[in-house]
């Protein structure tokens, strides 16, 4: 499974919040629950979802979207009335516990801009949503390799999802570069892991280039032998990967994605 195969992934689920708590300064969890989520399938991983968010006044027909984003769905959805009712954004699974029919959403709080991550901010039990599944990006297909993870705030509950579910014998590096230390959550990595936290400074630029810094001074022995992972603001994403490149990684390697773009908001 990879970022490219998401388009196939099938399932709509209903949930509601049950509770929220802000985790640190710069991150709120909501844990929604409904019987919908017991079925939900286990990736694993940095498993995610298209977060479905009601918008404005007035009720929604949830069983009524798309259990499908690809391009057909994505359409489906938007020439459809519900796209003014309802907006969707990318998260992650930070936790699922589908005996209870619970899974816990770790949100960047990133002010009052945009809809998911103020919504989060102000989730009340009881409020309505949808996931549409959507597979995951991480492939653990060269378990020997050393792997390398980086990303900015947006990516940490992926990263970590991913430290947890790798084999106990894998080797890497993961970067996550975070606003504070205080929202750095503890690692359940291999033993043969460095998690190193790079916290930003006041002046180091926009999220995400602190931790390309950090990627680009990273000496790698054997390029051919590393798998790496690139997740967070788009920026970080594809100069990871154009460094990567450079040093060598065959691009079949290189797993990249741009979750948000620095000053623009979600289509
Ligand atoms: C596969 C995938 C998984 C993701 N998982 C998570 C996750 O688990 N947790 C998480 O918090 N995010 C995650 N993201 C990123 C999230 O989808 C984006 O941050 C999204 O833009 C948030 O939507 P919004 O409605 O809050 O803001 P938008 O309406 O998209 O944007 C509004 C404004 O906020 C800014 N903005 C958006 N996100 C951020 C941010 N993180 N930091 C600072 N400014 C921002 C934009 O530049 C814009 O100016 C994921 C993205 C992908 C593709």
């Amino acid at each position: 499974m990879s970022f490219k195969e998401a388009a196939k992934q099938r399932g709509l689920y209903l949930a509601r919040v049950v509770r929220s708590q802000r985790l640190s300064p710069g991150f709120v969890r909501v844990t929604v629950a409904g019987q919908d989520l017991e079925r939900l399938p286990r990736h694993g991983y940095d498993q995610w979802f298209r977060l479905c968010l009601p918008i404005g006044a007035g009720t929604v027909d949830w069983s009524a979207l798309p259990d499908q984003f690809g391009l057909s769905g994505y359409l489906k959805f938007k020439s459809s009335g519900l796209a003014k009712r309802v907006a969707v954004r990318n998260y992650t699974v930070r936790q699922h516990r589908p005996e209870a029919g619970e899974l816990d959403i770790d949100f960047v709080a990133h002010g009052d801009r945009g809809l998911a991550g103020p919504w989060a901010q102000r989730a009340q039990p009881g409020d309505q949503l949808a996931l549409i599944d959507q597979g995951r990006g991480f492939s653990p297909t060269a378990p020997d390799d050393f792997h390398l993870l980086v990303g900015d705030e947006s990516a940490q509950p992926a990263i970590l999802g991913i430290l947890r579910d790798l084999p106990r014998s894998a080797r890497g590096l993961a970067l996550i570069e975070l606003p504070q230390a205080a929202d750095a959550q503890p690692a359940e990595a291999p033993e043969g892991f460095e998690v190193r936290w790079i916290v930003r400074s006041p002046g180091s630029g926009q999220p995400g280039q602190a931790a390309l810094a950090e990627l680009r001074e990273v000496a790698l022995e054997r390029p051919e032998a590393v798998t790496a992972y690139l997740a967070g603001e788009q920026a970080l994403a594809s100069g990871g990967r154009r460094h990567l490149v450079a040093a060598g990684l065959p691009k079949s390697k290189i797993e990249f994605v741009g979750y948000w773009r620095a000053g623009s908001a979600s289509a």
